[in-house]
Order: structure tokens, then C-alpha cells, then sequence
């Protein structure tokens, strides 16, 4: 039997993600579940494999079988591509197997040509949206499948706009858009050299190209390359009835979450826009109001969208991440996955999703990404008071955890203004090892130059002390005191924040809350601990690690470098001593110098080690293991 590409949205179940991704497979299982989905096929993940076998063809094979599946989707919608009575209008989206957020693109409002549009504009009897969703579907189209840039097509709204002497989108009329529309048309032909295609099934096959194509855009390659998701997998297509939420005040558009994905708490959190579509929300083009608010704009939607939310929790078991559109009043779902959540979120909706019986103990440790709960080792940032801070700058994300103090600029002052009681970060060009004692001091370090292996990098995440590195748009005046960074000069004394785990600097106090084994996260690992089957073992050079290890539930020492007992000053004299002795004599009196210090370390390991083992490295290469 011939190998099957396409699947109606009635076909597919959320089981089959591999084939129809994450998108196609959720289309289809909210069908399922009787949600209001507009309906639609998914091409499978292999027909992008197929596509790149190929060499970037769509063969005939594959198709014959997208023009079987539009003659089916327009029997289930009842719709015709470029039927003049009741034309098809679709949107085209991409849906891998792992999520990749607006990694790939989406086209909306295909199907459209200068016949469907009239015919559209009349019998609606609203031209306005018409013309809106033509106008959009020539820009995405251009930009997406032509590869024709994207300002050309705001600078020509942007150009409107004044004429008009309006602010937003939604002020210009009919009229002004149909004109865009033909001058986009124009800005087509100036740029392709051909009439803007007028075949929906052309434009169809275009379309689906260009998402195939998108799977291998530099941005899509960078966020699998950071997310570990292999190329070979490819992305399906998606082709979807179009709602529209861009008919006038009774329609809108938005997404949401079914929890609070900054903090975990219970609470639905999102956004909408009113006459609006797609990417309007998320494009920032006007601000979108909090989903609470469609309360009141469409109470009977908005109470219908609560209850599909409960339906979605309860199917999946886990918080939701939506899309969704209000055409007319009427609800219809776009889109849902498990939503992506800070560590802290993590923690709070799987000791809930326990709670509430929706998963099992064992199921809630394996919700939590181990990766993620370094962050919460360290301090962090007040959830709330981080909602409202906005970014001043970027370096990299060196050392996790977040701090917030007074900006100084040297080792000593770090030391001087700690003694004085005050909490400081030491901002640095690049920071050195005479700089160790000061990045003790401080709270947080920030470099300009230098990156994830920098000294101040290592150093700190060896400190666990939380530090931003290479933060190059910085412009440093270290002689005298300052530093500028976004427009602002930061003088010694003057409060900024950092997070070691983003990289992001703020202005001003952000306050920070300890890291403590307590709460959800005392739970989870309470939970990790009935499960486990190894045992955690500490990495610790010192007494002052071990004891930090044991307190954060080591049950031994892994590995102990003894070269880090000796880098107080007091002990690096007599190592250096050692080792510049010239006849064995001059060694022998070094070593009885640094033989109690490694000795009086060694006996407050074994106090708190007990019998575990503890694994000791000499120098840099040999690893001994003894039993104390
Ligand atoms: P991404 O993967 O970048 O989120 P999507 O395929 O989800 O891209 O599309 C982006 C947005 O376009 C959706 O959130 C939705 O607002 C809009 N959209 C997509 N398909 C439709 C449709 N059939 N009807 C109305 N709006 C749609
Ligand atoms: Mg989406």
C-alpha cells in the first residue's frame, strides 16, 4: 500500500505527535474531544523528510495526496477554494514534534484573489475585513514564501497611516486597505518580477513549500542546535479553516495559559486583542488587554473558554499553553501544548497536579527538569517583583542565581564596602585571580569582556556565586567609577540587579529570596528520594563545601581536589614555598607546613562523611580513593 501523508484533524489523535507534531496531533485530539476547532488536514513530518530526499521537491506522489485531502476538507467545511459563493480561506502552519515556538512560519488567510475578495467584501457586507485579511494574507505571503522582506510591507502601513493620520491598524478603513493591497501587489511584482498568484491551490502548494523550506532556516537550526532536537526529525504542515477574529468588535484573538507560568500559582493568564488576527498579540502592534477582560467584551465566549480550559487540564494533565480566535461571539481553539513554566512554576503545578490527583508522585519528579533546579540552588529573584522589571541589558548567563547591590569597581572596595555592611557587585572588565577575595564579598559579578569559561565565570560558578559575563554593550570607565549601559551611567554606590541564570541586568533593587530545600521544592526531592536508586555524592575541596554539600543533603564526597585547599593566603605561601624549594631539605620543611593544614581538613571531612568514601585528586591527574 502507498505510504499515507495526510490526515484529516478527524484522523489524528495526540498519541501520533511524531507524525502530525505537536500542533497537528493537538488539532486533532481537541477534534476528539469535541472541542471548537475549525477544521483541517496535517501533512505528515515525513512529507518534509520526503521533501528534503527529493531535493526540496514536493513529488507527485505526495501531491496527488494534497489534492485528494483539499476536496475532502472542503466537503467537511463545506467550502471551496476560490469558490465565488462561499470560498475557502485556510491557514498554513508549520508544527514539529517538539514545540519551537515562532521558530518556523505560518501564513494566514489563503485562498484569496481580487474575485474572492469582492465577492467576500460584498456579501459580508463588511469590505473592511475583507480587505484586512486580503492585504495580510499578500504580506505573509510575500515575506514567508518570497522571501520579500517584511518592511518593505510596514513601511507602505506605516506610509498609510500618516496619510490617514492615524495611529493604529485598526483606524484605517476599507478604502485605505484595499489600497494597501494593491500597492503591496505592486511591491509583489517590483520585487518577483511576476503577477501575485491567483490560484489558491498554487498559492497552497507555495505555502506548504515555504514551511518545509522554514525547517532549515538559520533561526529554527539555532533553537534545535540550544533544544537538542535533530534536524532529521522535519516539521508537518498544517492547513486550517481560517476563524476570524479581525470581523470588527465581536471577534478577537488571544493566548493563554491555564496556570501561571512565572510562578505556578492556579490562575488563568493571558492576553487578547479585540478585531484582530494572528500574530497581532504577540507583534506588540497595539496592547493587548488581560484575558480576564473578555468577561465583559464576550461574556458567553469567555465562560465557554474557562470550561475549555478545565477540559484541556483534565485531558492532558498538565498546565496548557493556548491559542485561540472569537469570530462572531463563537469560540474556536488554535492551538494547545503543555506550556513552558520557570523552575519555580515547575515545583508549584507538579505538587498541585498531585494534589488535584492528576498525576501520581513518581509522575510529578519526572515533570521537573533537573536542569532547571541549579536555579533554585542559588538566590533568586521575588517572582513578583520580577514581573514588573524590565531588562537594561544582556550578558551570559555564567553563573546561576540573582543578586542585586551597589555597583563597585575593584576587589578591594567589594571587601571594604562588605565589611561596611553593605551588599555590593563588582562590575569588572574582565576580573582576574587577585580578584577572588572581592567576588567573595560581592553578591554578584558582572564583566564585560569574557565568556562561559572566563576566569570570573568559572570562578564564580565554582563559588556558586551568581555572575553575568560579557556583557559587551557596556561602556566602562574603570579609572573613574562609572560604567554606561542603555542610555543610563551607573556610578559606584548605585543599585542594579543581575540574574546569573538569563544574563539579564536590571536597573535598580529587585529583592532576592534565599534558595532552601523547602516548600514544593522540599517535596519534589522528598518524592525524588523514595524513588531514587543512586546516591549524591558531593564535589568539595574544602570544609566550607562540604559542610554548604551537606546541608543541600550530600551523603559523601565524590571528589576532593586538594589544590584548592591551599589557596587562602596563609597556606598558598607555604605551597608556593614547596614548590620553589631548590634541594629536598627546603621541600621537607614546606611540607610539614601544609601537612596539618591537610590534615586538620581532612578530619572535619570525616566528621560530617562518616564511612562514605571520599575520593581525592592530586594535582590534575591522578584520582585516589580513600577511606577514612
Ligand atoms: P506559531 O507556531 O508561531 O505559534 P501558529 O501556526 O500557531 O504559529 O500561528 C500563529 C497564529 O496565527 C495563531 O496563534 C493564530 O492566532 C493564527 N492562526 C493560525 N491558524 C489560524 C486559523 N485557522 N484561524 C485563525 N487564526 C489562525
Ligand atoms: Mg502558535
Amino acid at each position: 500500500m502507498a505510504k499515507k501523508y495526510c490526515y484529516l484533524f478527524t484522523e489524528g489523535n495526540a498519541n501520533m505527535r511524531e507524525l502530525l507534531g505537536g500542533k497537528g496531533a493537538n488539532l486533532a485530539e481537541m477534534t476528539n474531544i469535541g472541542l471548537p476547532v475549525p477544521q483541517g488536514f496535517t501533512i505528515s513530518t515525513e512529507a518534509c523528510t520526503q521533501y528534503y530526499e527529493d531535493g526540496r521537491q514536493i513529488n507527485p506522489e505526495i501531491m496527488a495526496e494534497i489534492n485528494e485531502y483539499i476536496v475532502k476538507m472542503e466537503e467537511v467545511t463545506g467550502k471551496k477554494f476560490g469558490d465565488l459563493e462561499n470560498p475557502l480561506l485556510v491557514s498554513v502552519r508549520s508544527g514539529a514534534r517538539a514545540s519551537m515556538p515562532g521558530m518556523m512560519d505560518t501564513i494566514l488567510n489563503l485562498g484569496l484573489n481580487e474575485q474572492v475578495v469582492e465577492v467576500m467584501a460584498k456579501k459580508s457586507n463588511n469590505p473592511r475585513w475583507a480587505w484586512d485579511c486580503y492585504r495580510r494574507f499578500i504580506q505573509m505571503y510575500s515575506d514567508v514564501v518570497m522571501e520579500v522582506g517584511k518592511k518593505y510591507f510596514e513601511e507602505l502601513i506605516d506610509k498609510m497611516k500618516e496619510e490617514k493620520g492615524v495611529k493604529q491598524d485598526v483606524e484605517l478603513t476599507a478604502e485605505d486597505l484595499k489600497e494597501l493591497a494593491n500597492q503591496f501587489k505592486a511591491e509583489y511584482k517590483a520585487k518577483i518580477g511576476n503577477d501575485f498568484p491567483t490560484d489558491p491551490k498554487e498559492q497552497l502548494i507555495g505555502a506548504v513549500k515555504a514551511v518545509f523550506r522554514s525547517w532549515d532556516n538559520p533561526r529554527a537550526n539555532v533553537y534545535r542546535r540550544d533544544n537538542d532536537i535533530p534536524y532529521s526529525w522535519g516539521t508537518a504542515v498544517n492547513v486550517q479553516a481560517m476563524a476570524f477574529g479581525n470581523m470588527g468588535d465581536n471577534c478577537g484573538t488571544g493566548v493563554a495559559f491555564t496556570r501561571d507560568p512565572a510562578t505556578g500559582e492556579k490562575k488563568m493568564m493571558g492576553e487578547f486583542l479585540t478585531n484582530a488576527q494572528g500574530e497581532d498579540v504577540v507583534a506588540g502592534v497595539r496592547t493587548p488587554m488581560p484575558i480576564q477582560e473578555m468577561a465583559n467584551k464576550f461574556p458567553a465566549a469567555y465562560e465557554q473558554f474557562v470550561k475549555v480550559c478545565e477540559i484541556l487540564e483534565n485531558h492532558y494533565h498538565d498546565m496548557q499553553d493556548m491559542e485561540f480566535t472569537i469570530e462572531n461571539e463563537k469560540l474556536y481553539m488554535l492551538q494547545t501544548r503543555n506550556g513552558k513554566r520557570t523552575a519555580q512554576a515547575a515545583l508549584q503545578i507538579a505538587v498541585d497536579l498531585v494534589k488535584e490527583g492528576h498525576k501520581t508522585e513518581q509522575e510529578a519528579v519526572l515533570m521537573i527538569d533537573p536542569r532547571n533546579l541549579d536555579t533554585l540552588l542559588h538566590p533568586q529573584f521575588d517572582a513578583k517583583a520580577l514581573k514588573a522589571a524590565t531588562p537594561m541589558g544582556k550578558g551570559l548567563g555564567a553563573s546561576p542565581g540573582a543578586a542585586c547591590g551597589q555597583v563597585v569597581f575593584s576587589a578591594e572596595d567589594a571587601e571594604a564596602w562588605k565589611n561596611a555592611g553593605k551588599k555590593v557587585i563588582l562590575v569588572r572588565l574582565e576580573t582576574s585571580p587577585e580578584d577572588i577575595t572581592g567576588m567573595k564579598a560581592a553578591q554578584g559579578i558582572l564583566t564585560v569582556r569574557g565568556g562561559m569559561t572566563s576566569h570570573a565565570a568559572v570562578v564564580a560558578r565554582g563559588m556558586g556565586k551568581c555572575c553575568v559575563s560579557g556583557c559587551g554593550d557596556i561602556a566602562m570607565d574603570e579609572e573613574n567609577k562609572k560604567f554606561t549601559l542603555n542610555g543610563k551611567t551607573y556610578y559606584e554606590g548605585d543599585y542594579i540587579s543581575i540574574n546569573g541564570s538569563t544574563g539579564a541586568i536590571y536597573d535598580g533593587i529587585i529583592p532576592t529570596v534565599d534558595a532552601e530545600i523547602s516548600g514544593n521544592f522540599g517535596t519534589i526531592m522528598g518524592w525524588a528520594d523514595k524513588f531514587r536508586t543512586l546516591k549524591v555524592r558531593t564535589n568539595a575541596d574544602t570544609p566550607a563545601d562540604a559542610k554548604k554539600a551537606r546541608e543541600l543533603g550530600a551523603e559523601g564526597i565524590g571528589l576532593c581536589r586538594t589544590e584548592h585547599m591551599f589557596f587562602e593566603a596563609d597556606r598558598i605561601a607555604a605551597f608556593r614555598e614547596m614548590i620553589c624549594a631548590d634541594t629536598a631539605a627546603e621541600r621537607e620543611v614546606a611540607l610539614e607546613k601544609i601537612l596539618p593544614y591537610q590534615q586538620s581538613d581532612f578530619e572535619i571531612f570525616r566528621l560530617w562523611a562518616c564511612h562514605a568514601p571520599i575520593s581525592v585528586r592530586v594535582g590534575t591527574r591522578s584520582t585516589v580513593r580513600l577511606s577514612i
